[in-house]
Order: C-alpha cells, then sequence, then structure tokens
C-alpha cells in the first residue's frame, strides 16, 4: 500500500524530471473481456482528459463503456478536490456504490483524481469505506493496467504517489469529441496559492517537450480535429521547468503553424502573461480571442494572503493589454468571502468588476481545503454574509455578461458547431470569444466552422441563423 502524504507533496526538488512512454504489457489486454466499466469524473478540464486516459486504457483492455453505473463491472470516480461539496458528492456516490456492491458484489470499485491524493480522505477511506478494491492518484494513471491485474488477482490496490511525478507520452485518449480535443501541455503547479490544493495533489510543475506536443497537435489535425486546448493548471509558465530556450509564447506560435483552425489555452495566471504572448496571439488569426484571466480577488490586502503575487494594479494594467487584441472577450474567477475579507476588500473586487466589465465569471465562497494556508487562517464572517457577497457580485456579473452578448446582435460570428442542441432543430457550438450559441441547422453541418447570424442575444447564450 502507498498512500499520499502531504509533507512529501509540498516538497519541491531540482531533480531533472523523467520522461517516459507508455506501454501496456500483452498479459493485461483480454483482462476486461466481456466486462463493462462506468467512469463518473467530478472537477476541471484536466480531470475530464485524465478521464479521456483512463477510458482509452480500459479499452485497450478489453472493457467496454457503459453510461449506466447499476450495470457496470468495474466502477471508478476520477474526483476533485478543489471545493468540498465536490467532496460530499464523490462520498455520496461511494455510498450509492456499496448498496451496489451488497447486490453484486463481484463489482470492483476504485477512485481516482484529486481527492485519491488527500491524506486525510484516504485515511477515511481506510477506516469507513474498506470495501472500495482500487485507489490510484494523479501520478500514475499509466499504471492502472498492472493496478486492475492486481485486483482481478484479489489483491486490493492503494498506489497514491505524493512526490515528484513523471511526464508519461502516448498516453492513449478515447476524446469526448471528434472535432475538439484537450492537449496537455503541462502538469501540476508550483504557485502555492494559500487556498488551493492543487500544488499538493497534482504535484511539481513538468512541462511536456515542445516537439511531442506539436506531434499531438499535427496527429489531431490529420484526423479532422477543428479545435484544440492548450491544457495546463498554469499554462503561461509552460517551460519555465525545462532546460530549453522556448516558453509559452513559442509554443503558441508553433501550435498556430500547424494551421489547425483553432487553437486555445487554459488557465492563465496573471503573473506569467507575457508581451510576447499578447503579441503572438495577435499575430495568427487561428489563435482564439478569449482569454481566462482568473482575478480571486479586487483588494491588494486579499491577493497578498491569497499569495496570488499580483497587486489589483498590475491586473488592471495586463488586463488592459489584453483588451488590445481585436475582438477578445474575458473572464475571469473570483472568490468571495476568503478569510479575513472585509466589506471595503469587497467592494474593492466590485470595483475591478466594474472596470473589466467581463464576458463572464466563475464566483465561489471561499471553501478551506485542509492542509492549505489559508485553512489555518481565521475566518469570521458568517456564511449568511458571504452568501450575500456572492449574490451582489453574481448580480454585477450577470449585468455585464449580457451587455457583452448584446454587442453580438445582428452580427455575424463563426462558430465551431460541435452537435446537437437542447433546442428544437438547432446545434450547439462556439465563437471564436466562446459564446455558446444555438444555430438554426441541419445535422450536416456538425463539426463545421460556419458563419453565423445573431438573431438573439440572451445572458449566457446566444441564437442565430446559418448566413447564405
Ligand atoms: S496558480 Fe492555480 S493551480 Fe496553481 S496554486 Fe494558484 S490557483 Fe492553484
Amino acid at each position: 500500500m502507498l498512500k499520499p502524504c502531504l509533507k512529501e507533496a509540498k516538497v519541491r526538488t531540482d531533480k531533472p524530471i523523467t520522461f517516459k512512454e507508455y506501454k501496456i504489457e500483452q498479459k493485461y489486454k483480454n483482462l476486461g473481456k466481456n466486462k463493462k466499466y462506468f467512469i463518473k469524473t467530478y472537477g476541471c478540464q484536466m480531470n475530464e482528459h485524465d478521464s479521456e486516459n483512463i477510458k482509452a486504457i480500459l479499452e485497450q483492455m478489453n472493457f467496454s463503456e457503459i453510461k449506466e453505473m447499476e450495470k457496470a463491472d468495474l466502477i471508478l470516480l476520477n474526483t476533485c478536490a478543489i471545493r468540498e461539496n465536490a467532496h460530499n458528492k464523490v462520498f455520496g456516490m461511494i455510498g450509492r456504490i456499496k448498496h451496489l456492491k451488497e447486490t453484486k458484489p463481484n463489482i470492483v470499485a476504485g477512485i481516482c483524481g484529486c481527492m485519491a491524493q488527500e491524506e486525510i480522505v484516504i485515511d477515511e477511506i481506510l477506516t469507513k469505506y474498506n470495501w472500495l478494491n482500487l485507489v490510484f492518484g494523479t501520478h500514475n494513471i499509466d499504471n492502472l493496467p498492472t493496478l486492475l491485474y492486481n485486483v482481478y488477482n484479489g489483491q486490493k490496490q492503494i498506489e497514491v504517489y505524493s512526490i515528484e511525478g513523471d511526464v508519461i507520452e502516448n498516453i492513449p485518449a478515447k476524446r469526448d469529441s471528434k472535432y475538439k480535443a484537450w492537449v496537455n501541455i503541462m502538469y501540476g503547479c508550483d504557485k502555492f496559492c494559500t487556498y488551493c490544493i492543487v500544488p499538493y495533489t497534482r504535484g511539481r510543475q513538468r512541462s511536456r517537450k515542445m516537439e511531442e506536443i506539436i506531434k499531438e497537435i499535427n496527429d489531431l489535425k490529420e484526423e479532422g480535429y477543428k479545435e484544440i486546448t492548450l491544457l495546463g493548471q498554469n499554462v503561461n509558465a509552460y517551460g519555465k521547468d525545462l532546460k530549453e530556450d522556448y516558453d509559452m509564447s513559442d509554443l503558441l506560435e508553433k501550435a498556430a503553424k500547424t494551421n489547425i483552425p483553432r487553437v486555445r489555452f487554459i488557465t492563465s495566471h496573471p503573473w506569467d502573461f507575457t508581451d510576447k504572448m499578447i503579441e503572438i496571439i495577435k499575430k495568427y488569426d487561428n489563435i482564439m480571442p478569449y482569454i481566462h484571466l482568473p482575478l480571486q480577488s479586487g483588494s491588494n490586502r486579499i491577493l497578498k494572503l491569497m499569495g496570488r503575487r499580483y497587486t489589483k494594479e498590475s491586473y488592471l494594467e495586463l488586463f488592459n493589454k489584453l483588451k488590445t487584441i481585436p475582438n477578445v472577450s474575458i473572464t475571469t474567477d473570483i472568490i468571495v468571502g476568503f478569510p479575513g475579507e472585509t466589506e471595503e476588500d469587497f467592494n474593492e473586487t466590485l470595483d475591478v468588476v466594474n472596470i473589466c466589465k467581463y464576458d463572464s465569471a466563475f464566483t465561489f465562497i471561499f471553501s478551506a481545503r485542509e492542509g492549505t494556508p489559508a485553512a489555518k487562517m481565521k475566518d469570521d464572517t458568517p456564511l449568511e454574509i458571504k452568501e450575500q457577497r456572492l449574490y451582489k457580485l453574481n448580480e454585477l456579473v450577470n449585468k455585464y455578461a449580457k451587455e457583452n452578448n448584446d454587442k453580438y446582435l445582428n452580427k455575424e460570428v463563426l462558430v465551431l458547431l460541435e452537435g446537437k442542441s437542447n433546442k428544437e432543430n438547432s446545434l450547439m457550438g462556439y465563437t471564436e470569444t466562446m459564446k455558446l450559441v444555438n444555430v438554426k441547422a441541419s445535422d450536416k453541418y456538425i463539426g463545421q466552422i460556419v458563419k453565423v447570424k445573431i438573431t438573439d442575444v440572451k445572458t449566457w447564450s446566444l441564437d442565430g441563423v446559418i448566413c447564405n
């Protein structure tokens, strides 16, 4: 048994990153014959993409996917540790699996992802949910065939690594979309914002080599993909851990030069956003004019407590530079009720929102994550006040989202149509600026980038028709 350790997960060394190739042994390839797997994914895009890898590995082992958990032989929960409610949802799901196992004891059940990297979670699993067959973390997805082989040979498997982490190339992916693909460019994060568990659960920052990333993009283009999103916890720091003379701006340029129709990237930390990156975004039409730039707070005092390494002023300076990208849309993340946040601090956040008039914002009430510095900070703001602040913030965010969308009325925009919309006789897709559009169109347009005229505007979506 290999349990996670928070102390070890905090350590950063200068040890060179190890690059490995994923391989599956022949003896594992028939393990899933006549068996069905169900996987439930929680949390961020990184987890979604990890699940795409897990699915492909399982299918190499001859498992087949099933969407109803009750009919599965193997159940995996790919978990998220960012907020407490994600934790609660996972434990609720584990309860449901327990009931299933009572009637079908042969079901193999396991958890993986960020929660599996948390010491307290594993302790809870060992005491209350000891019937789970398998626990593995974010660093050893490539070892899943061996772990499952051992489980099916009667051994319970708990294998969670805390230290370092390697870069594993060539892990297969069963992608959710045929038109849009995630491309991991780095793993982990070294920023250690005081509220965030990611540097512990995902480990040290490890960038993939640029040639491997570009090869993956070229392969996706060959397969007919129209859009790729370069993915990492803090993509702007790409390459800083490699002893190479390239950085995120070089990677963006190389990605654009593959001529894949759309290149996106997420998530950006304001600290590492360089002028050179902005110039590259402006230079290439296939780098989409959409930036997600987390603010978290507009108060310098709170930003300092959060360990965010920028000020309200430097954030706004960067924001103004980004606004020089033609037609750019900018979204953000904001936390309300961070420990010690006063009404004055909160009003400073509202001030920034009033200046930036974001296209959209993900807003949250602070959720203490055990083991992070912020969890130990004195937090005496009542929940009721935090909820009032969130409500007030959301009103403002919604107002600007609608105002920004209003500008699209009667305009012509390019939309990548991804699939059926919930609206009758319509398809859905996104503009270059990441606006959701419902388009009256037949299925033959699925997978195409089409010119659409916007005919109606709502707060969170647009409606349109294809231009002739
Ligand atoms: S940069 Fe993002 S992932 Fe890294 S510690 Fe800060 S909030 Fe967490």
